[in-house]
């Protein structure tokens, strides 16, 4: 990694200072950092002005209890957060995560990936995040309603149609969202479709939600295909994770006419190599909410189940890693160079150890991260909040058109801008550069808020 200028290394050091023990965050900091150093070369209007000191400080962040009864009849406690980063081109905007692993830090690190995934669609946006500790796992849908319930008794007071809105992300899907816009409406008294996205089909939901980030990913991976002259036929994809941006990007790898041989979850991976069976996956994760080894025992034959291995040990001309943060690391990324891996492009927020990408782009493995790669999911929230604004609902296809052009649109813009700053074909730096500059500009332009 290169090393900062003195601004920036003020900055990130002020940032750790700050910030204490949260790694995750700093570690998302020091990324988006590392490729500033020609914008503020070039624009010393941005350091006048404190534009990336401002940036680093959330504008506002809530803590709060989340009691609840679980079937038992024990009272449980969480702790629930909405991290609310920045407003400078809409409203905030990010989702949910609930899980076990969840501290301010992880909300930090994902609310700042926000701001910059957001600006690169184009879309009036601003960036969030938010989430609890709670984990769904092994719960009832009862108690799953009850902790849902309330949380959002105390997060309703922050959130509004004009001021922030929350969706899905890690253990939060259509079951969580419809549960919590309902103690939303309730508490209210209004139905305010534009509150929360990711909501229900035929209760003010858009189609290709829910396929948005798998698609989008995948969409992105074939505009670096085509930058070569190639396409996804014939090509061995492994995707990691098994939840709703791993099922998608594997369907539409499919469809592309790549074979995805490959997926997994936190007990391990499957390898299935006549290609991952999609019903048969969504049968396993998504309706009876099970273990991936469940895939390779009904599945029978082609597949087999690897208990705790990595699954970047597969080989692959294409990784799309789309689990969580830090779930490839250096040594994974040496294995998928030796295999002759070509493309890595994050489906998750941040997959990629620091370790993981400095190896994969010295190698010349084309390097796309996240928050490029996987903001066909937040593009399409930001569609559904056009929808529900004039009460109207499009078609399956026109919103996945909208969708392809939106990937289209934030991959031309990533590798104009990395060839403007001197970085030509430099994915990361380019999705850094042209995210930031967006959201420094309209900071600029509203003064010192
Ligand atoms: N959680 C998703 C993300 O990481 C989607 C956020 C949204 O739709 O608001 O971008």
């Amino acid at each position: 990694m290169p090393g900062l200028d003195e601004k920036l290394q003020d900055i990130y050091s002020e940032v750790l200072q700050r910030n204490p023990g949260e790694s995750e965050f700093h570690q998302a900091v020091r990324e988006v950092l590392d490729s500033l150093g020609p914008v503020v070369a070039k624009h010393p209007e941005y350091a006048d002005a404190a534009v990336i000191r401002r940036l680093c400080e959330p504008e506002r962040q809530i803590i709060f209890r989340v009691p609840w009864v679980d079937d038992t009849g024990t009272v449980q406690i969480n702790r629930g957060f909405r991290v609310e980063f920045n407003s400078a081109l809409g409203p905030y905007k990010g989702g949910l995560r609930f899980h076990p692993s969840v501290y301010l830090g992880i909300v930090k690190f994902l609310g700042f990936e926000q701001i910059f995934k957001n600006s690169l669609t184009g879309l009036p946006i601003g960036g969030g995040k938010g989430g609890s500790d709670f984990d769904p796992k092994g719960r009832s849908n009862a108690e799953v309603m009850r902790f849902c319930q309330s949380f959002m008794t105390e997060l309703y007071r922050h959130i509004g149609e004009y001021t922030d809105v929350p969706a899905g992300d890690i253990g939060v899907g259509g079951r969580e969202i419809g549960y919590l816009f309902g103690q939303y409406k309730r508490i209210t008294n209004r139905y305010e479709s534009g509150v929360l996205t990711g909501k229900g089909l035929s209760w003010g939901g858009s189609q290709v939600r829910t396929e948005a980030t798998g698609y989008g990913a995948v969409f992105f991976a074939k505009e670096i295909l085509q930058e070569r002259g190639d396409s996804f036929e014939g090509k061995r994809v492994v995707v990691s994770g098994s939840g709703n941006v791993a099922i998608y990007a594997v369907e539409k790898v499919h469809q592309l006419g790549g074979i995805a041989v490959a997926c997994s979850d936190s007990s391990g991976y499957v390898v299935d190599e006549s290609g991952i069976d999609l019903e048969l996956l969504k049968e396993v994760k998504q309706d009876d909410r099970g273990r991936i080894g469940d895939y390779a025992e009904k599945r029978g034959q082609s597949a087999h189940f690897v208990e705790n291995g990595s699954i970047w040990d597969v080989p692959c001309d294409i990784a799309l890693p789309c689990a969580t943060q830090n779930e490839l690391n250096g040594t994974d990324a040496k294995n998928l160079i030796s295999n002759g891996c070509t493309i890595v492009a994050e489906g998750a927020n941040m997959p990629c150890t620091p370790g993981a990408t400095k190896r994969l782009t010295e190698a010349g493995v084309t390097f796309a991260p996240g928050k490029a790669v996987n903001a066909g999911g937040v593009a399409t929230s930001a569609l559904e909040m056009q929808q529900n604004a004039s009460r109207d609902s499009w078609s399956f296809e026109h919103t996945e058109a909208r969708l392809a052009t939106i990937m289209s649109g934030i991959h031309d813009r990533c590798l104009e801008t990395a060839e403007a700053y001197g970085t030509p074909g430099d994915y990361q730096s380019g999705a850094n550069i042209a995210g930031f500059i967006q959201v420094a500009d309209a900071m600029l332009a509203l003064g010192v808020i």
